[in-house]
C-alpha cells in the first residue's frame, strides 16, 4: 500500500520535430507512481522552450487542451514530483526552468543532494536569489554558473558534479542538447532507449521506455553524463568509477513498478525473490498467503512458492481512487477507501500477510483490522523490507527515529500493537540478494550513510528558515 513516492524524470530527443510532448505525457503516465504531487513538461522547438506544470496527477494537470498548446519539437523534459524536500506549491513544480548568460535550461531531478543546504547558504551569502524551495534549483544554479567558464553544458555539468554530494538522475535540456547524468553513487536509477522510429528516450525506469514504444538500450552508469544531440551520442565518464555504486535498494522492495529493470536486475524478480528469502526466514503453518496490493503482491507469490502455502487474492484495491480529499493523518479513512477484504477468502483462515514495509505502523494496523472484520482467524504479517531505524537523506521519504515505529519497538512489540498474530521483517544481510552484488545503499535500515550527512535535516527546511524570519518569508514563495 502506498501513500507517499519519489519522483520521476522523462526525457526524448529526435534530430526531426515530433510530437515530443505527448511522447512525455505517455512517459509520465508510466511514472505517476514516483511522484503524484505535481508534474509538468517543457517541449524545445527550434531553441524556444513551451512549458506546462501544475499541481496533481498527470491526467489532471495535461488536459487534452492544456497538450494541444504545447508544440511539436525537437525534445523535452518532464517530470512528476513527490516533494522530498520543500512544500507542494507551484514553484516547486518541475522541470525548473532558468535563463542564463548563455540560454536557457530545462532540468529534471530525482533525488536528493545531501549538501543541498551548505551549497545553497554558500550561494546565498554570494548574492543568489531563489524562487523554490527545492534543492533541484540549487543544481540548475550551479550548472548555470560554472557554464560561465565551461566550453559547454556538458562540460558545466561535469563541474558542478564536483560540488554535489547525494543523490540526483538528471535530465537537462538546453536548446540544442538533452543530456543526462546520474550521480557518482548511483542512488537513484536512470535508463534510456530508442523508439523504432529514432527517438532517443530517457527515464526514470524502463517501464516508461517500453509505455512509448522504445526499446531499453541501457542504464546511465553511476556517474555517467550522456549527451543526445545532432551529432548523436556521447559519454562522458569522469565521474565513473569515483565512488563505489550505492543504488537505493527500496527501490526493488516498494519505489519501482514491477516491470521495471533497474541496472540489469528485473524489480519483478527481486521482490519474488524477497518473499521467498522471508519463508524461509519466517516460516509459519497458514492456509493462505495473500498480499496487500500492490506492493506486496510479488512478494506474496514468492513466500507461497517457497512455503508451498497457496497464495490467494484476499484484499482488493480501488483502482479509481485518484487523490481523495481524506487528510493524509487519516489512515483510517484511507485504507477503507482503498481496500476491501474477499471475505470468502480470509474468513477462517489462518493468513500469512505480506506488505513491503512498515513505517509508522499504522496502515498495517487497519489492514490487519479489516481482515480481522471479514473473518481471518489468524494472521501472520512479513514485511519484504527490514525494520526502518534511520531517516533517508537521498529521496526515500523515511522520516526522523521520532516517526519509526521499529526505532522503539521490537517486531513482537508491534505485531501486537498491529494486532497480528506474529510479524516477521526481511533480515537486513540479505538485501545483498535483492540488489545484486555491486552496491547499494541500505542506510535507511543500518544507519550506513554513504555521504555525510546533513545536520539540518527537515524536509521543509528551506521554508522553516523562511518562517524564522516572517517579514521577508512570504516574498520568496512566488507562483509560477
Ligand atoms: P505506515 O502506516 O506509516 O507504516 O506506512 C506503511 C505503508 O507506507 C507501506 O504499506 C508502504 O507501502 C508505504 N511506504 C513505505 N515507505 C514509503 C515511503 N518512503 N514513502 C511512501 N510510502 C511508503
Amino acid at each position: 500500500m502506498s501513500v507517499h513516492e519519489e519522483c520521476g524524470v522523462f526525457g526524448a530527443f529526435s534530430a526531426r520535430p515530433f510530437d515530443a510532448a505527448k511522447m512525455c505525457y505517455y512517459g509520465l503516465y508510466a511514472l505517476q507512481h514516483r511522484g503524484q504531487e505535481s508534474c509538468g513538461i517543457v517541449v524545445c522547438d527550434d531553441g524556444l522552450f513551451f512549458s506546462h506544470k501544475d499541481l496533481g496527477l498527470v491526467s489532471d494537470v495535461f488536459t487534452k487542451d492544456a497538450l494541444a498548446a504545447l508544440p511539436a519539437g525537437t525534445m523535452a523534459v518532464a517530470h512528476t514530483r513527490y516533494g522530498t524536500t520543500g512544500k507542494a506549491s507551484r514553484a516547486n513544480c518541475q522541470p525548473i526552468e532558468v535563463n542564463h548568460q548563455k540560454g536557457r535550461m530545462a532540468i529534471a531531478h530525482n533525488g536528493n543532494l545531501s549538501n543541498a543546504a551548505e551549497l545553497r547558504s554558500a550561494l546565498e551569502l554570494s548574492g543568489a536569489i531563489f524562487h523554490t524551495s527545492s534543492d533541484t534549483e540549487t543544481i540548475a544554479y550551479i550548472v548555470t554558473k560554472e557554464r560561465l567558464g565551461a566550453p559547454s553544458i556538458e562540460e558545466a555539468l561535469s563541474r558542478a558534479m564536483d560540488t554535489l554530494e547525494g543523490a540526483y538522475s538528471l535530465i537537462l535540456m538546453s536548446p540544442q542538447k538533452l543530456i543526462c547524468a546520474r550521480d557518482p553513487r548511483g542512488f537513484r536509477p536512470l535508463c534510456y532507449g530508442v523508439t523504432p522510429d529514432g527517438v532517443y528516450v530517457a527515464a526514470s525506469e524502463s517501464c516508461a521506455l517500453r509505455a512509448v514504444g522504445a526499446e531499453p538500450v541501457r542504464d546511465i552508469e553511476p556517474g555517467e553524463i550522456l549527451i543526445f544531440s545532432r551529432d548523436g551520442i556521447a559519454s562522458m565518464r569522469g565521474h565513473c568509477g569515483k565512488e563505489q555504486k550505492k543504488l537505493c535498494v527500496f527501490e526493488y522492495i516498494y519505489f519501482a513498478r514491477p516491470d521495471s529493470v533497474i541496472d540489469g536486475q528485473p524489480v519483478h524478480e527481486a521482490r519474488i525473490r524477497a518473499g521467498e528469502i522471508l519463508a524461509r526466514t519466517h516460516p509459519v503453518s497458514a492456509d493462505i498467503v495473500i498480499g496487500v496490493p500492490d506492493s506486496g503482491l510479488d512478494a506474496a507469490l514468492g513466500y507461497s512458492r517457497a512455503s508451498g502455502i497457496p497464495y490467494g487474492i484476499g484484499l482488493i484495491k480501488n483502482k479509481y481512487i485518484g487523490r481523495t480529499f481524506i487528510a493524509p493523518e487519516d489512515r483510517a479513512g484511507q485504507v477503507n477507501i482503498k481496500l476491501s477484504a474477499v471475505e470468502t477468502v480470509v474468513k477462517n483462515r489462518r493468513i500469512v500477510l505480506i506488505d513491503d514495509s512498515i513505517v509508522r505502523g499504522t496502515t498495517s494496523g487497519h489492514i490487519v483490522a479489516l481482515l480481522r472484520k471479514a473473518g481471518a482467524r489468524e494472521i501472520h504479517m512479513r514485511v519484504s523490507a527490514p525494520p526502518f531505524l534511520h531517516p533517508c537523506f537521498y529521496g526515500t521519504d523515511i522520516d526522523s527515529c521520532d516517526h519509526l515505529i521499529a526505532c522503539r519497538h521490537s517486531a513482537a512489540e508491534i505485531a501486537e500493537m498491529i494486532g497480528a498474530d506474529s510479524l516477521g521483517f526481511f533480515p537486513a544481510d540479505r538485501l545483498g540478494e535483492l540488489a545484486g552484488s555491486d552496491g547499494f545503499c541500505s542506510a535507511c535500515f543500518d544507519g550506513d550513510y554513504p555521504t555525510d550527512i546533513p545536520s539540518d535535516t527537515g524536509k521543509d527546511r528551506f521554508e522553516q528558515r523562511l518562517s524564522e524570519r516572517p517579514a521577508r518569508g512570504e516574498r520568496y514563495e512566488t507562483s509560477l
